[in-house]
């Protein structure tokens, strides 16, 4: 039973309880309307928070008592970001998550190959990252993974079983269409906000709070994370942390067997 299931069932037990109150004329009617507004506001943060796993278990996280953390990248690829990403956690010998765009990775194949061959692994971000993605049907989300997932299994032979929502949000059509794919939603615990702040205020973020178990939100396809990473990866080594690939990070299968 999802959290939204429970969330749901709770609601309906205190909107029955307030209706008994006020047929009883010890409250007025406006408290249904808090209850209501209230519903609304909790529905509001689980979409637009993957931690509050409202709708799914995501897997955003680490354990806190290691100092194990690890970078993960969306919207690739990048045919020229990338390869220079490659060449700085190759040069940390640094194993990632690449969070591909199906559409923006399918006339790129031997890019795939590469990340792939280099150890890192290759999730799913969707197949056209629409804006309203989180509006499609469940069938639509089902076949934008589907088409991402045939990309990736033909470029690297293996079945993708990570999923990072665009956006990081999520709702019942998108936890249904995960769940019938079989595929395992992954969030973040440190977003960096590379695609927004300035260098040096997502420096200042991540070394302010950066702790053991964070799984990093980077994105790929802006020159910025170049420097963000030359950054991070010395910060983050002298601070005692050891990167780890993402499935050890939250003991999880990188593919589909
Ligand atoms: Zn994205």
């Amino acid at each position: 039973m999802s959290r939204f299931t429970i969330m749901n069932i709770l609601f309906g037990i205190a909107a029955l309880v307030l209706l008994n109150i006020i047929l009883k004329q010890d409250l007025t009617w406006w408290a249904l309307f808090v209850l209501a507004t209230l519903w609304v506001l909790s529905v509001i943060a689980g979409v637009s928070s993957i931690q509050l796993n409202l709708f799914l278990e995501n897997e955003n996280e680490g354990d806190a008592r290691f100092n194990e953390i690890a970078l993960s990248f969306d919207d690739a690829p990048d045919t020229e970001i990338l390869p220079q990403i490659l060449s700085r956690l190759k040069q940390h010998n640094i194993e990632t998550v690449f969070f591909i765009i199906g559409s923006k990775a399918e006339p790129h194949a031997e890019v795939l190959k590469q990340i792939h061959q280099a150890g890192h692994i290759i999730g799913n971000h969707s197949y056209t990252h629409f804006s309203k993605f989180p509006l499609m049907t469940t069938a639509s989300i089902i076949s934008e993974l589907e088409r991402t997932n045939k990309v990736i299994e033909e470029a690297c032979g293996k079945k993708a079983h990570l999923f990072r929502p665009p956006f990081g949000v999520t709702n019942p059509r998108i936890a249904k269409a995960v769940k019938k794919l079989g595929m395992q939603s992954v969030g973040w615990s440190l977003r960096s906000f590379d695609t927004t702040l300035s260098v040096e205020r997502v420096k200042n973020r991540l070394k302010k709070k950066l702790n053991g178990g964070d799984l990093i939100l980077l994105h790929d396809g802006d020159v910025k994370v170049l420097e963000i990473l030359d950054f991070i990866i010395p910060f983050a080594l002298e601070q005692g942390f050891t990167f780890v690939r993402p499935d050890q990070l939250l003991g999880i299968k990188a593919y589909e067997e």
